[in-house]
């Protein structure tokens, strides 16, 4: 299945190529969609991708056997993300990009319902360590409640503990994850926070311009490995959304355009 999608994936992407004179090509960079589905090929296909899932979910054993409990009283908690960082969605941005369609929720609800996500390599049986020296697993995910009998699923297919909707947070209201970490945190420590994102680790990437996450990144270096695992996804993220700034796009139609008018910055 992957192979065929990745002959598909090639198959347009030339397609697109040829369709283009010298001239347009050189004006024209095709960045989307075919830029997350390059990202997709590489988690598909690259040894180094599961090596640095491997690398992360190592240093999240070590950190959590390292741990020094706070003397709260409160049971231990472990904070997981969900895509990208326990579920391989990749081959939904492989599809996407053969239909030249961006991101939709119609279309992701579709993908999620076929529970066909493949696991993080090294996730399962982090979590499963976790679980069985004493920690509570909560999943605090932007996923919509549409998503949540077949996330359920999809986590028990592989084991994952406290695959329930009790331990299970969606997105309701907003996307930034504070809220749902400190409803978490109010009954727990939490020892842990593991993602593929910056905003599944502090509130001070919300909605923040590039720069910013940036320096917040450099001001907290030791977090990372230690407090904060760091799971690999270059097929998309936030630091879009700061990248375009006010500019993001509202379609796949002018999704190229916008790329190319910010892509001007760096030629
Ligand atoms: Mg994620």
């Amino acid at each position: 299945m992957r192979k065929t999608l990745l002959l598909l994936a090639m198959t347009t992407i030339s397609v697109l190529s040829c369709k283009m004179n010298t001239q347009q090509q050189k004006d024209q960079l095709q960045l989307m969609p075919e830029a997350p589905a390059w990202g997709a090929l590489w988690q598909q296909r690259a040894a180094e991708y599961r090596a640095l899932s491997f690398q992360a979910y190592n240093f999240a054993r070590l950190s959590f056997d390292a741990l020094e409990r706070k003397p709260s009283g409160k049971p231990l908690a472990v904070v997981t993300d969900i895509d990208e960082t326990v579920l391989d969605n990749s081959p939904y941005y492989i599809h996407q990009a053969i239909a030249k369609a961006n991101y939709s929720d119609s279309t992701w609800v579709q993908w999620t319902k076929q529970v066909r996500a493949d696991s993080v390599p090294g996730a399962p049986s982090f979590f499963k360590y976790a679980a069985s020296k004493g920690a509570t697993v909560y999943y605090v995910t932007n996923r919509i409640l549409q998503d949540k009998a077949a996330t359920i699923e999809n986590l028990k297919k592989f084991g994952f503990p406290n695959a329930d909707e009790e331990h299970l947070l969606l997105l309701e209201t907003t996307s930034s994850k504070v809220a749902r970490r400190e409803k978490i945190a109010a009954s727990y420590e939490i020892g842990l926070l593991l993602g593929d994102n910056l905003g599944d680790f502090s509130g001070l990437f919300d909605n923040h311009a590039e720069q910013d996450r940036k320096e917040w990144v450099e001001e907290n270096r030791s977090q990372f490995g230690k407090k904060f695992i760091v799971l690999p996804n270059v097929m998309y993220g936030n630091w879009e959304d700061s990248w375009y700034g006010k500019q993001t796009p509202k379609s796949f139609t002018d999704s190229n355009t916008v790329l190319n008018g910010l892509m001007k910055n760096y030629k």
